[in-house]
């Protein structure tokens, strides 16, 4: 009987904490949900539940942020990802950042990346991801960002991933990698 009741208790937990995850996606969260990040947190630490500081980096110690203004930046790129994840689109597929922060002199190495690319994180309220979901139409996925990113798109479907950005005063920008 005992049993029984124990296990009954276990679902019922299991699924207030599910319910109190997904709120927290869709309670935008808040500050104090979060866990504060700063440049020298671990690599496994999370922005948010389904991202972890590490992927922002690509798990490279030379791609570690410097400034908390990059964290933070990072931060709110996560939310968002956070809510393309549990879009109808994507349904909770593994969203893979194949490129996140880069220092100026990783950036002056990537081919055709700009001198001035989000991926420098090099202000406040700079910065961007390039994302690729295995196993998802990506045209809907850029339809979908489109219609809800107000800020940065850079479309590389093409070359297999979109870039999700933002840069200082936010404007709403869209562009094609040739
Ligand atoms: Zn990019």
């Amino acid at each position: 009987m005992n049993t029984i009741l124990n296990i009954i208790i276990g679902i019922i937990k299991k699924l207030f904490k599910q319910e109190n995850v997904e709120n927290l996606i869709l309670n935008d969260f808040r500050e104090k949900d979060v866990e504060g990040i700063t440049p020298g947190s671990s690599f496994e630490k999370r922005f948010t539940p389904n991202f972890r500081y590490g992927e922002l980096a690509l798990d490279v110690e030379a791609r570690r942020f410097i400034h908390q203004y990059q964290c933070n930046t990072a931060l709110f790129l996560c939310k968002f990802l956070e809510k393309l994840r549990i879009s109808e689109i994507v349904n909770k597929s593994a969203i893979r950042i194949t490129s996140g922060y880069r220092t100026p002199e990783i950036n002056s190495k990537t081919p055709n990346a700009s001198t001035t690319s989000e991926h420098l994180y090099n202000e406040p309220d700079k910065g961007g991801v390039d994302i690729f979901i295995s196993g998802v139409d990506m045209d809907k996925v850029y339809e979908w960002l489109d219609n809800n990113w107000p800020y940065s798109l850079g479309d590389g479907r093409h070359l297999g991933f979109i870039h999700i950005g933002i840069r200082p005063g936010r404007p709403r920008v869209r562009w094609t990698y040739s």
